[in-house]
């Protein structure tokens, strides 16, 4: 229940009490745009709402989703571009021969994709469906899922971001720079008011075509490890 103001500063000086005040309204959730609740969701409710998402039309060609997969309170948490035809079929990032390379190079350092230690790695696409033909996402496919990633980058609260590829690294750093020009240093994006670091490397289906920078990429792990490890 509720009393006018006027009245009830009145009852106070009256000394008469208990006193009803105004209470502010519930927040209607539904009625904030669509990234301030996204920003507020929790991982199930994330979740449930990337397998509902008709934000782009990404959902018509899509088989299923790729919400993510692993450690959901990661030191390390991988970002690459989006969903590839296995992934789509199968609904989990880096799967197949590119996720083979990628198993074994994050082995190399002594991570991995499955468990919850501190060695279990989180890994995500910028886009959760898959673009037809693996063409290249269009800037409003991005504009639109970037939320979700945004999201999964808060809850995880990671020590590092290692991401994977030009797409993934321009996207996420807000860039046109070249991999070439982006690798070999640390970035830094600002999540939910904290500074996280961000390390580019190549994209695992890259290095498959172009064995000769595999050792590019093993320095850029490194590089990620000492920051892990500061
Ligand atoms: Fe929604 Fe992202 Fe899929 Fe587009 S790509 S439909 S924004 S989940």
């Amino acid at each position: 229940m509720t009393l006018d103001p006027r009245r009830a500063r009145l009852w106070t000086a009256m000394g008469l009490g208990p006193v009803w005040t105004e209470r502010a309204e519930p927040e209607d959730a539904s009625t904030l745009p669509r990234h301030s609740r996204i920003a507020r969701m929790d991982w199930d409710e994330l979740e449930r709402s990337v397998a509902a998402c008709t934000a782009c039309e990404l959902h018509r060609t899509r088989s299923r989703t790729v919400f993510g997969v692993g450690n959901r309170t990661a030191e390390w948490m991988l970002v690459g571009e989006a969903p590839g035809a296995e992934e789509d079929a199968r609904g989990e990032p880096f799967v197949g021969q590119a996720g083979r390379l990628l198993d074994n190079m994050l082995a190399a350092v002594g991570l991995t994709r499955t468990g919850t230690s501190r060695q279990a790695v989180y890994i995500a696409n910028v886009l959760k469906c898959r673009p037809p033909g693996n063409r290249n996402p269009q800037p409003f496919e991005v504009e639109q899922c970037d939320p979700y990633l945004k999201r999964q980058i808060e809850l995880i609260n990671p020590k590092l971001v290692l991401v994977m590829g030009r797409f993934a690294a321009q996207s996420l750093l807000g860039t046109d720079a070249s991999i070439a020009s982006l690798r070999g240093k640390v970035h830094r994006i600002e999540v939910a008011g904290r500074s996280v670091p961000v390390v580019v490397t190549y994209h695992p289906a890259y290095l498959l075509r172009n064995l000769a920078d595999k050792a590019k990429s093993w320095a850029d792990l490194c590089l990620a490890r000492d920051v892990v490890a500061a």
